[in-house]
């Protein structure tokens, strides 16, 4: 297909600093992380999700949620979001209002996923976001749904398009902006991602539709063209591809940013994005978990880094 018939321009969401650092073994110290946030912040990103109001005691790492997002600084254009799992955390997340813009809530589309991860059922899901959406709305937050395993579950194998059709259409009736399809294990391919957002278009006008892709079968970016191609333009990655799930066993995390950036920009598709400064990012990230990551623009840079330059990972 001609590169024309592609959007022309992207938004990215970063998500590295909620859905990383949360599947990090082990909690990343505070500084560290505002110190990356702010970093991300200025490498032309606009969208940050910074943490979660998730219980201490079940996500140890995102625990100081609050510090992060009282102490990070970003430029006024950046738009952060913060993930909400309940109207308990909710709550706790609104005592800090003012330090951010948007909310987002999830939820899986299969009910074994939805039980293993939250234990409820997708209804008793969906009803809980109800007030949570309606209270953020008031505050002008804006509100994004993540529906994972909107490709497949590794419990139940196929989850239907229609069914994940049928939730979208009951998030985006309780007032949801934006609906990010999360292939949450890496079962999605660029025939299904193409005819399924080509559906979702058609059911849900008005909505922004968000492509959240996993590399865990390495399709991360086959599975980002495919989405361009059914007119898709806002996606959500991980510097570092970082983040992931625990199951299936040896899962790998988000699509990499870096990654994501490198092949838009050299298709023509503009990001945004200061690539160089993000791979800097990356490489901080790096050293503060003191591990080598999965991410390949992190070790051989950007298309165009000059031979005579140290590559990022040297
Ligand atoms: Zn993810």
């Amino acid at each position: 297909m001609p590169a024309r018939e592609l959007p022309t321009s992207v938004r990215i969401r970063e998500v590295g600093p909620r859905d990383g650092f949360q599947n990090e073994p082990d909690v990343i110290a505070t500084h560290d992380k505002v110190r990356l946030i702010d970093q991300l912040g200025r490498t032309g990103l606009k969208r940050i999700e910074v943490t979660s109001f998730v219980r201490p005691d079940v996500i140890p790492q995102l625990a100081d949620a609050a510090e992060v997002l009282r102490e990070i600084d970003v430029p006024e254009d950046v738009s952060l979001s913060v993930l909400i799992p309940n109207e308990r955390g909710f709550q706790h997340a609104l005592a800090l209002r003012e330090r951010f813009h948007e909310i987002n809530v999830f939820l899986s589309a299969s009910e074994t996923h939805n039980r293993h991860n939250v234990n409820r059922t997708v209804d008793e899901s969906l009803a809980g976001f109800s007030r949570v959406l309606e209270r953020a709305g008031t505050e002008g937050l804006r509100r994004e749904a993540v529906i994972s395993t909107a490709f497949g579950c590794p419990y139940e194998g196929e989850v239907p398009a229609g069914r994940v059709t049928a939730i979208a259409q009951r998030l985006a009736d309780a007032g949801v902006e934006e609906i990010a399809f999360g292939d949450t294990t890496g079962m999605a391919n660029p025939v299904l991602v193409e005819e399924r957002f080509g559906i979702w278009r058609e059911a849900l006008p008005g909505v922004e539709l968000t492509a959240h892709f996993h590399n865990t079968r390495g399709l991360g970016l086959a599975n980002v063209l495919a989405a361009l191609h059914a007119g898709v333009d806002s996606f959500e990655a991980s510097f570092g591809e970082l983040g992931g799930c625990p199951v299936p066993a040896g899962a790998t995390g988000n699509i990499a940013t870096e990654e994501l950036v490198s092949m838009l920009e050299e298709m023509g598709i503009a990001t945004g994005v200061d690539l160089p400064a993000l791979i800097v990012a990356t490489g901080e990230v790096r050293d503060v978990l003191g591990r080598p990551l999965g991410s390949r623009v992190l070790r051989a840079g950007p298309v165009d880094w000059a031979p005579s330059a140290e590559p990022p990972d040297a």
